[in-house]
């Protein structure tokens, strides 16, 4: 006996990372928060909040962080569409773009989440996959006739970029939506925003919860043609943002600065921890994101998980094809990535 619709019976919900009670002593890079605080003037805009603003429901357009995000981006704030976190547009994008019978299209491996909710709608799955040099497959893609194709730029867990040329080639010829996922794009070297002009077919997805130190908070925003936020609209919950997310988050994107000063700090963290796993004989992808996909020397990525945990540091292994030997570690500050790297010295002379 099940209450539930086939599909939601045959699907295997997503698994978030773990998530230490706070307070534990532990080192957490498995879940690529920021290891640094919130802009201070966000902390501050939070302990000053009113409760009047409490008491009302909330602007259903989140009106004051689009504005704030208009003003650092240079979108018209009806560009814009604010969400509860990132993962709640790439919701609202399944749901009012795909119907049952069509294709949700993305190259692998990538985000979880978008096989999830395909799963959900349910849409049928097309899963490309990318080369060992993560070229994009143009071709493939185009040809797998998604009425969405998701692609994260830098993407997670390998940390590869997409050139935005390319994305340009994709948008050109796709005849579904396409959605540019840059939650990492803060430690990326180049954004996609431009797309968004020129095509009425892109939504550019970025969130809080990453650059701005702020997952906690749960928030997130697209921006595209007007005429493609409409439909979003018509399918989103009237009050999905809550007044004080809208609040605190105008103030953090007005803190370029802040935000500047902490993704310089984890690129070049992010620089020397490669050196370092490559000294210890690891293989290491790329990144321009604020975490490294790397591959042990002698492949016992879930072994050395565990043996991490049980010295109280968390990284992320994944039981998924091309995967299973790999772990994606966040990017800490400087003291946790050498407490990870002395660690790793001592297991591997071990093992
Ligand atoms: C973290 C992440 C998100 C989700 O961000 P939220 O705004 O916290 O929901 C979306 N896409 C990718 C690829 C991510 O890694």
């Amino acid at each position: 006996m099940t209450y539930f619709r086939p599909n939601i019976n045959a699907m295997v919900g997503y698994a978030p990372g773990e998530q230490p009670q706070l307070g534990t002593q532990v080192i957490k890079l498995n879940t690529n928060e920021n290891p640094y605080p919130p802009a201070p003037v966000a902390l501050q805009v939070l302990r000053e909040m009113d409760g009047e603003l409490l008491r009302r429901y909330p602007d259903s357009m989140a009106e004051e962080f689009r504005q704030a995000a208009s003003h650092v981006l240079g979108f018209p704030p009806d560009w814009m569409l604010v969400g509860n976190g990132s993962d709640e547009l790439l919701n609202l994008i399944v749901r009012a773009c795909v119907a049952p019978s069509q294709k949700v299209v993305y190259p692998t491996p990538t985000y979880i989440l978008y096989r999830t909710l395909a799963q959900m709608q349910p849409a049928q799955v097309i899963e490309v996959d990318y080369d060992e040099n993560y070229t994009l497959p143009i071709e493939q893609l185009i040809a797998a006739k998604g009425a969405v194709t998701f692609i994260a730029s830098p993407n997670s867990p390998p940390g590869n970029a997409v050139p935005v040329a390319a994305l340009h080639q994709l948008a050109a010829q796709l005849s579904g939506v396409l959605v540019i996922d840059e939650a990492y794009v803060d430690f990326a070297e180049a954004n996609a925003l431009e797309l968004v002009k020129a095509y009425d077919n892109v939504i550019v997805l970025r969130t809080l919860s990453k650059g701005y130190s702020l997952a906690g908070l749960r928030l997130g925003f697209g921006i595209a043609q007007p005429s493609l936020l409409e439909g979003l609209i018509k399918v989103k919950d009237s009050y999905n943002v809550d007044a004080i997310a809208c609040k605190v988050g105008a103030a953090a994107v007005l803190d370029q600065a802040h935000k500047i000063k902490n993704a310089e700090q984890v690129k070049s963290s992010r620089a020397k921890l490669t050196t370092d796993l490559k000294r210890l004989g690891f293989l290491v992808y790329p990144s321009q994101a604020n975490f490294l996909l790397v591959q042990p020397p002698r492949k016992n990525a879930e072994k050395l998980y565990q043996l991490l945990k049980n010295q109280g540091i968390l990284v992320r292994y994944f039981q998924q094809p091309r995967l299973e030997d790999k772990l994606r570690i966040t990017v800490g500050t400087e003291e946790q990535n050498q407490i990870l790297v002395k660690s790793l010295t001592q297991l591997l002379s071990k093992a």
